[in-house]
């Protein structure tokens, strides 16, 4: 299975994202872990990223693209991946379904998890006050995310829903009855 996984900042999209991977043996890839990792390890590319994940901002089309297309074509991904985060932007969408047309794959899931905004933000707050330990877990960032992905990253919602259609799946709930929602979205595809 190739599953893009979409929802909003602090829907519990890593969460799920994560335990259907597992589900299904497949790869989850977070490009949000990956580019903390690369910050966190002083690399080039996390020199380059740190400012835009500080502040909540997304990190440039043309360097997340690079980074999912070396990706993808590690052999772990050729019996199926899980994307999570990415895409982000419309121009990542249409370069995602360029990709995949180039490596002759399709996707054959485009997942998004539906939390009301008011809950969100008092998810990534009580998420920060636990201690996540990610810089971006503040209210004042959690409102730029989600301004970010209303302007830039609801777009993708629509262009999936032109080219193969969305499963929608409501995220509020504990986490397995989310779990189960998710599961039941997959299979009846
Ligand atoms: P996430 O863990 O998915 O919430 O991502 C954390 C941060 O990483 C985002 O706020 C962005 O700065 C950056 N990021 C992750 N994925 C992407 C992407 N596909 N395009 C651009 N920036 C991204």
């Amino acid at each position: 299975m190739r599953i893009v996984f979409l929802g909003p900042p602090g829907a519990g999209k890593g969460t799920q994202a994560q335990m259907l991977a597992e589900h299904l043996s497949i790869p989850h890839i977070s490009t949000g872990e990956m580019l903390r990792a690369a910050v966190q390890g002083g690399s080039e590319l996390g020199q380059r990223v740190k400012s835009y994940l500080d502040s909540g901002e997304l990190v440039p089309d043309e360097v997340i693209i690079d980074v999912i297309e070396a990706r993808l074509t590690e052999a772990d991904c050729s019996h199926g991946f899980l994307l999570d985060g990415f895409p982000r932007t419309e121009p990542q969408a249409a370069a995602l379904s360029a990709m995949l047309k180039r490596l002759s794959m399709d996707l054959t899931h485009v997942v998004e998890l539906e939390v009301p905004e008011d809950e969100l933000i008092e998810r990534i707050r009580n998420r920060g006050a636990q201690g996540s330990g990610r810089s971006d877990d503040t209210v004042e960032v959690a409102k730029k995310r989600l301004e970010v992905y209303r302007a830039q990253t609801e777009p993708v919602t629509t262009y999936y829903e032109t080219h193969g259609g969305v499963s929608k799946v409501d995220g509020v709930g504990d986490i397995d009855q989310v779990r189960q929602r998710v599961l039941t979205a997959v299979e009846a595809k």
